[in-house]
């Protein structure tokens, strides 16, 4: 009988670019988990793993095991047909609480487990945490019941589920492992799978405000999670989108439940959020069956975004997590800054650029975000961006406003967003906010 290769045999195997078993990846990912495996081998591999990346069957065996290292959730119980959204991480990306509402409106429920923002990214979580009292803290047997009697939910990952994915991002994290395409399209996809969806729509963000700066890479991990849905059985339909300028008006977590709340009124709002709002939307319904096709999913989202239908819905979610919904009928009860502050031109031309890392920096320094995981945050902080890529200035137009705890802060913020909105003599060419789509199922 041959002999098992023991952990430095597979770690010096990767590290030539050759290719682990499922069982082998189960000794090693499975034995990280249970803590029988240190995690400086697990960190080497991690290594070689960016370095010469998994074959497809590696990527899928691997990605199955982290979803089957915690429960699987079953949303047979909900008895209608549900859909999961995934972003991976932006500025400005409050589309999640603009499609949950809307697609649960029309009928498809919706299973989303989000997360909370880290780094440069915003997160979910925080963002509806800006309702006083609610809760993203629901069990299981919680998600799928108020997925069953409201149509939607929006909760954190639990403990229990994909524990696999919280310990490897964690150690990736830490090792500089954090940007290998197969790592991110396993991370991402063990907890959709694990969330139990038979149908899910992934935005996969490209550009300098998101983890995949290179439009061919973003293609590649949009393909690559696309495929491991389908060997998984589920109905899978990534869009790439522009991150190259923050998504929305708005940046910081009232101020992008405020962005949210006014386009599900139908009020004159960002084309391009409205755009992918209702792309990624209609995929969703046409996924879900209550659309034959993506344009006419698309329609029927654009049509109940006009007549506000979507914010009986979001009022709805909100209370069933424990959240007091008033501030949806008066924005006016949303957390707000004590510090107003105005960026204004200094001179007049177009708005060529939104950089959007400086202004998610320029976000979190006034505290909208988390160095650390753990970290407290202020919802009430951020900025709304007035002007736009393409859009003509005049000497002393308000470009953006700062919403800050200090005048300390706003003044930070000022000088640095100032920097952030380029100006100059001809306006930029604009790329679409939809650059690609790979579907399971055409
Ligand atoms: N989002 C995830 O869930 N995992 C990653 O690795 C990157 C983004």
């Amino acid at each position: 009988m041959p002999s098992v290769p023991s952990i430095p045999e597979l770690l010096d195997r990767k590290r030539w670019g050759g290719r682990l078993s499922r069982d082998e990846l189960e000794r090693l990912v499975g034995g990280y988990v249970h803590g029988e495996v240190p995690d400086y081998q697990v960190s080497a591999w991690l290594m070689a793993v960016c370095c010469h990346g998994l074959d497809r069957q590696e990527l899928a065996d691997l990605t199955d095991l982290m979803a089957r290292s915690g429960r699987m959730l079953d949303l047979r119980p909900v008895g209608r047909p549900v859909v999961d959204k995934h972003s991976t991480g932006g500025v400005g990306d409050k589309l999640s609480l603009i499609v949950v509402p809307l697609v649960a409106a029309l009928g498809v429920a919706v299973a989303k487990l989000s997360g909370r923002g880290l780094g440069f990214t915003g997160g979910t979580l925080d963002k509806l945490e800006s309702f006083a009292g609610l809760t993203v803290d629901l069990s299981p047997d919680q998600f799928i019941r108020q997925i069953a009697q409201t149509g939607a939910a929006i909760a954190g990952q639990t403990p229990d589920l994909a524990p696999a994915d919280g310990k490897l991002y964690a150690l990736r994290d830490v090792t500089g492992t954090v940007g290998s395409i197969p790592l991110i399209a396993s991370s991402v996809m063990s907890k959709k799978l694990a969330g139990g969806a038979p149908a899910i729509v992934l935005d996969v963000k490209q550009g300098r405000g998101a983890f995949m700066r290179d439009l061919e890479e973003a293609r590649t991990l949009a393909e690559l999670m696309v495929d491991i849905g389908r060997a998984a059985g589920r109905q899978v339909t990534a869009f790439v989108s522009d991150m190259d300028r923050p998504l929305g008006r708005c940046v910081g977590n009232a101020l992008e439940v405020r962005e949210a709340i006014e386009v599900l009124g139908g009020a004159q709002a960002d084309a391009r959020l409205v755009d992918l709002a209702t792309t990624v939307a209609g995929e969703m319904l046409r996924l879900g069956g209550a659309a034959s096709t993506a344009e006419e999913g698309r329609e029927r989202a654009a049509e109940v975004l006009s007549q506000g239908a979507g914010l009986g819905k979001l009022r709805e979610i909100v209370a069933a997590q424990g959240g007091d919904p008033a501030p949806i009928d008066d924005l006016i009860l949303l957390p707000t800054a004590p510090v107003l502050a105005d960026v204004t031109s200094t001179s007049a031309g177009f708005v060529v650029d939104v950089e959007p890392l400086a202004i998610a920096q320029a976000a979190n320094r006034l505290g909208a975000g988390r160095a650390r995981k753990g970290d407290p945050i202020d919802h009430a902080v951020g900025l709304e961006l007035l002007r736009s890529p393409g859009d003509p200035v005049e000497r002393g137009d308000v470009l953006a406003r700062i919403h800050a705890a200090s005048e300390r802060q706003a003044s930070e913020a000022t000088a640095a967003v100032r920097q952030a909105i380029v100006l100059g003599g001809q306006p930029p060419a604009l790329r679409p906010i939809v650059l690609d789509r790979v579907s399971s199922h055409q």
